[in-house]
Formats: structure tokens, C-alpha cells, sequence
């Protein structure tokens, strides 16, 4: 196709074979697991006419034990089996709804001969019968086409920025994954107005010529109220990607400050104290969040579960301690998440409960508290560390690429229809 090549030209091939390509290949794996849009193609095995083949889709409560057993294996096989996908592929669970088995059998009568272990569109696991009866494991790797697109949007008057992000044709996905990283930056509620452009370049996943998923956020731009708003994913020279402003600034911040994206704020921080006499004008050491009963509350930044537990005021409460510097504090859950007890270490973005009403609570909400040193801050102004910054080589590069994909970004938005070949 003849405008995807003079989008590479024009990007300097041998640069972008370093970098992005590098970065691409390089998360390839990590890409199945945080999206995948569409799991329901497969490419199939190549098969002798006479064959016979049966597709199991894992369901739940399936165990790998089961579906051999059902397939006529033998227990001895279930364990041999077992072993090998563990040792040779590392796969030692089954996912229901995603994880599929084919077996393969020489005709319609013969035991089976080869199981193909398929647990995304990227990556299967065959296994062949050997003639002492063993099986042997080997792993192929589906060759992905990997495209980096570009869509631009407008809010209009009344629009989530969700909502003019689907207008713009930007996958669900792919927007959810833009709010996480905008979220370190802005505040949904209040920054959003109509005549604001935003824009983001992403990867689309390709097999034989079809669209399998989508990939990663490469880079995303937003007009906000106060001033443009740039992050870009890169790669260090340590192996590690991240997100960064445009002068290489680390871009994900050590906590969130709206752990629930696009939750409206009912209630804001305050440091009025409370009144003695009064008794009811008191500090609101927190930000109260609107959402429904059962949303998800994720941790707002790494940390370790310090404080699981009830009281009259908060209701079901936790609390984590991110480091030295800062804890966080999520009330009036619901319920918790199961696993998540006192020592658990969490990861930023991980479910550590449910929003509910508990404790002294007057309809479903999220109140959350930032702790910094031992004092309550305000969650949605204080200033927050990043997680990662460059070091003087890797921002010197990242400066050379940013300046890069800003020019091929300038390219897309006049070509509507190119996108670069990763
Ligand atoms: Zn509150």
C-alpha cells in the first residue's frame, strides 16, 4: 500500500526500527492480557484431509483434568499433560470464556494424537503424542502486523468525554486505557468543555490481513482548560516502558487522584474544623465520589493493605500505604475484594473493594482520603511524585522520538486513512 510507505519513509525507518518496533515487539505479550477486544478468531492448525478435529471452549468451573477426560485420556496423560504446559509454556491455569483446546485425532476413532492449547490469538501451545506414549510441547507464536492509528475528536456541548471519544471512533477499550493515563493529569469533571479537541494514536493488531485487537496507547493530546495535556508511551533503556509529557516528564504519578474514572465529585475536600459548639460543621478530610452500588474501587497507587475493617463512620473501610510519604483511605464500601486483607500488597489499579453506603452514609459513594505524612491533603490539588522519570540518555531519546511521531502524527491528521506500520 503505497501511503503506509511514505508515512515510513517519512518517519526514517532505521530510527523507528530501533525504537518503536523494539517497544512493540518487546510488549507484545503484555498486549494479549490488558486488551483483547476480540478473542473469538483463531488460526487454525494445518490439518491432513482425514483428520478430525474438535474446538473446546473453556467454560466455567472446567479444569484441564475434565475436558481430557472427556476427550478419552487417560489420568496418567492428564498429568503428563499437566506437566508440560506448565514447564514448557507456564501455563498452569485455564481461563474460562477466553481459553480454548483443540484435539486432533488421526480419524474419528483414533485416540487423540495433538492438543492445541490456544490462550489468545497470539500464542499457541501444541502438544504432540510421541511414540512412547509421552507428549511433547512446543509453542508457536502467531505473527502479528501491528498498525499504530490516529483518531481525533471534539467534545460538544453536553458530551462525557467518553462519549465523544466513541463518536471519534476510538474503541472502548483503547479510551478506558486514555482515562487512566489523562486521569493523573485531569479532572473529568471539572476540565471538560465543549470546543476542546482531543486526539490519540494507538495500535491495531493484525493477523492474515484481519483486525485480531487492538494494542497500546502510543500517544494521546487533550486541550484542556489548563493547557494541552501530552503524554507518550516510550521505552527505556532498561527495558521498562512508560508514559511521558512531552518534555519527558514522567506521566503516571505515584496515586490517582479519582480512583473511579469519570465519577462525579458530590462532595469536595475542606479543612473547616469542626464547630464546638455546633457539632455539625466539620472538616471533610476526603473527596466523595457518586457511583452506583458494586462499583469497583481500585487502589489509587502500589501499596500494602494496612487497615481492612468497620467503623461507624466510614462504614467498611481500607487503607494503604503507598510508601514513606503517602496512604490512601477508601470508605463506605459495600464489600471488600476477596483476597484483600491486611498485608496484601496491591498493585495501582487493582480492585480492593466495592462502593457501597456502610457507616455514616447517606446514599452509594466513594469517599477517598490522601495521607501525606500523616496529614489529610486534597486529594484532586496536591502535587504528586512520579513514578518513573528518564535519565539524561533516555530523555535525549525520548526528545529524538517524540519529535518523530509528532511528525507522523502531523501526517495522519491530514491522511485520515494512513497509519504507520510498526
Ligand atoms: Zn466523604
Amino acid at each position: 500500500m503505497a501511503p503506509m510507505k511514505k508515512v515510513k519513509q517519512f518517519m526514517n525507518p532505521t530510527f523507528l526500527s530501533q525504537i518503536v518496533m523494539a517497544l512493540a515487539i518487546v510488549l507484545s505479550f503484555v498486549a494479549v492480557v490488558i486488551v483483547t477486544i476480540h478473542s473469538g478468531k483463531h488460526i487454525s492448525t494445518k490439518l491432513e484431509p482425514s483428520e478430525c478435529k474438535t474446538m473446546v471452549v473453556v467454560a466455567s468451573g472446567d479444569t484441564l483434568g475434565k475436558i481430557l477426560i472427556d476427550q478419552g485420556l487417560s489420568n496418567a496423560d492428564v498429568n503428563t499433560i499437566a506437566d508440560a504446559l506448565k514447564k514448557d509454556a507456564g501455563i498452569s491455569t485455564l481461563r474460562a470464556d477466553n481459553d480454548k483446546i483443540e484435539f486432533v485425532r488421526p480419524t474419528e476413532t483414533d485416540p487423540v494424537s495433538k492438543i492445541v492449547v490456544i490462550p489468545s490469538p497470539w500464542k499457541q501451545v501444541e502438544l504432540t503424542c510421541t511414540d512412547d506414549g509421552g507428549w511433547k510441547c512446543n509453542t508457536i507464536n502467531v505473527e502479528r502486523d501491528t498498525r499504530a492509528v490516529y483518531k481525533t475528536g471534539e467534545i460538544q456541548n453536553g458530551d462525557s468525554f467518553y462519549v465523544a471519544g466513541i463518536r471519534a471512533g476510538i474503541p472502548a477499550g483503547i479510551l478506558i486505557d486514555v482515562y487512566d493515563l489523562l486521569a493523573f493529569e485531569m479532572d473529568f469533571e471539572r476540565d471538560i468543555r465543549a470546543g476542546q479537541h482531543f486526539s490519540v494514536l494507538y495500535e491495531e493488531n493484525f493477523s492474515d490481513g484481519e483486525k485480531v485487537d487492538n494494542g497500546h496507547v502510543l500517544a494521546v493530546e487533550f486541550q484542556a482548560l489548563r493547557g494541552d495535556v501530552r503524554m507518550y508511551r516510550f521505552k527505556k533503556s532498561d527495558g521498562t516502558t512508560g508514559y511521558y509529557d512531552e518534555n519527558g516528564n514522567g506521566a503516571i504519578k505515584s496515586l490517582k487522584r479519582t480512583p473511579i474514572n469519570n465519577a462525579k465529585v458530590t462532595s469536595s475536600f475542606s479543612t473547616s474544623r469542626k464547630h464546638p459548639v455546633l457539632g455539625f460543621t466539620r472538616a471533610h478530610k476526603g473527596v466523595d465520589f457518586r457511583a452506583s452500588t458494586g462499583t469497583p474501587i481500585p487502589a489509587a497507587g502500589a501499596g500494602r493493605v494496612v487497615a481492612r475493617g468497620f467503623n461507624r463512620g466510614h462504614g467498611n473501610y481500607v487503607k494503604i500505604r503507598h510508601n514513606g510519604t503517602y496512604e490512601t483511605l477508601y470508605a463506605h464500601m459495600s464489600k471488600f475484594a476477596k483476597n484483600v486483607v491486611v498485608g496484601t500488597n496491591v498493585r495501582q489499579g487493582q480492585t480492593i473493594g466495592y462502593v457501597g453506603s456502610t457507616g455514616l452514609s447517606t446514599g452509594p459513594h466513594l469517599h477517598y482520603e490522601v495521607i501525606k505524612n500523616g496529614t489529610h491533603v486534597n486529594p484532586l490539588t496536591v502535587k504528586l511524585p512520579a513514578i518513573s522519570n528518564l535519565n539524561d540518555t533516555d530523555k535525549k531519546k525520548f526528545l529524538e522520538y517524540r519529535k518523530t511521531l509528532d511528525n507522523g502524527i502531523e501526517q495522519l491528521s491530514k491522511n485520515k486513512n494512513w497509519f504507520i506500520q510498526m
